[in-house]
């Protein structure tokens, strides 16, 4: 059964009717540009072919019920209730509804707050998703430009895409209780067929960058380790302290007023360690602006050494891989991987492979068997390709 076959039968399963329609947002995948987008620097991510679909019809009264084929449980509240249950104060404290479902009722609380007397009447709100859960692909951003477009249209609340994406960083942020950047939200907002989002972090400008992956017999394989590290939240948190440090030792206000010819001024004020994260970002927002210059002149042969000098950058100067994501890595550029880099927030998560199409199923076996020899978990590996943003389905 496919995912919006799934979303119509939940609907249906609680309502007893049809849904007024059915909408879908993607997850995305960042092609490069890792922890730079809280340093208001630059990403460059695309939407991926894998959605999550969002059933939904409006209610005669003024109550918003949600349900999950995640989680096959119901919430259902009065929509003037949102108003009390967020924002949260800190993460998980002071919320009584199950977190999958704050993303969804963050999003109503979120537009309530733009445009109190256009959230009514109630909703109710089934979705199902194929987008993994967790793999560091965003389904979080996949439920929330889902929800936010179906409920932009049911109420016509007539918001662009921009602020659609911000309304679900809100819903992240204050109804969830996550601290995460606007990189997700954009990248599914903004998703095109064959192009990734360049998106400049400070001015939320953006820019569609052509991949030509297919033209070029190329495919993008993600490798997802299945391994999520306990510390990955605490490690976070460090790494965005060490850039702050970093920034305010060089005396700006974030790492985007400095670029790589101020490293040799960061060496000389600041710890080893402290340096080398903001090595990283400084170098990378580099790499990302040099990629996006790589695509439009020359084309996504031309990405393979700045893809592996990220992950050197994230192994060596952040220290965020883990041993899965480097044997992913070495493990694909042996077997003839054009590039290949852990992507997402690190300490587990996925790594991602630039490889020729024929490649597909020798690079797999390769990576799978290397797992098996070090005597890891086997890995779940598949292929991604830039796909559409949100979209009315039915
Ligand atoms: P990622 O975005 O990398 O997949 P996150 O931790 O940011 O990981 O978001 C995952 C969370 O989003 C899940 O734990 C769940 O709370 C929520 N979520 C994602 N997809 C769904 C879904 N289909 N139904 C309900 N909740 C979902
Ligand atoms: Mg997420």
């Amino acid at each position: 059964m496919t995912a919006l076959t799934a979303a119509r039968d939940l609907f249906t399963d609680l309502t007893g009717s049809a849904p007024d329609g059915i909408w879908s947002a993607p997850g995305r995948v960042n092609l490069i540009g890792e922890h730079t987008d809280y340093n208001e620097g630059f990403v460059l991510p695309f939407a991926i072919q894998h959605r999550t679909y969002a059933a939904v019809g409006l209610r005669a009264d003024d109550r918003i019920r949600v349900t999950s084929s995640f989680a096959h449980l119901t919430v259902d509240c009065a929509l003037a209730d949102l108003d009390r249950m967020f924002p949260v104060e800190s993460q998980g404290a002071d919320r009584d509804v199950p977190e999958w479902s704050a993303y969804v009722l963050g999003i109503a609380w979120a537009l309530r707050a733009l445009r109190p007397d256009a959230v009514t009447p109630g909703v109710d709100i089934a979705i199902a998703s194929d987008v993994p859960v967790g793999a560091g692909l965003s389904s979080s951003a996949a439920i929330e430009g889902s929800v936010a477009s179906a409920l932009n249209d049911l109420w016509s609340l007539g918001l662009d895409p921009v602020t659609l994406a911000q309304v679900g960083r809100r819903a992240e942020n204050e109804a969830v209780g996550a601290p995460t950047g606007i990189m997700d939200q954009m990248a599914s907002m903004l998703g095109r067929p064959d192009a990734a989002t360049f998106l400049d972090c400070r001015t939320l400008e953006t820019r569609s960058v052509p991949t030509r992956f297919t033209a070029e017999h190329l495919e993008l394989l993600v490798i997802d380790t299945q391994v999520t590290h306990a510390h990955s939240t605490g490690g976070y948190r460090e790494r965005r302290a060490s850039c702050e440090l970093g920034a305010e030792l060089l005396g700006i206000r974030s790492l985007r007023d400095a670029d790589t010819s101020d490293l040799p001024r960061a060496a000389e004020l600041m710890d080893d360690v402290t340096f080398r994260r903001v090595r990283h970002i400084l170098t990378e927002n580099q790499r990302v602006l040099d990629t996006v210059a790589a695509l439009t002149e020359q084309g996504p042969r031309a990405i393979g050494d700045l893809l592996v000098a990220s992950h050197a950058s994230m192994r060596d100067d952040f220290e965020i891989s883990v041993p899965e994501l480097d044997l992913a890595v070495e493990t694909a550029l042996a077997h003839g991987a054009i590039g290949a880099r852990m992507t997402g927030g690190g300490f587990g998560g996925a790594a991602i492979a630039l490889i020729e199409h024929d490649a597909v199923a020798s690079v797999s076996d390769a990576v799978a068997q290397a797992f098996a020899d070090a005597g890891f978990t086997a890995p779940n590996i598949f292929t991604v390709h830039p796909s559409e943003g949100p979209r009315r389905d039915a």
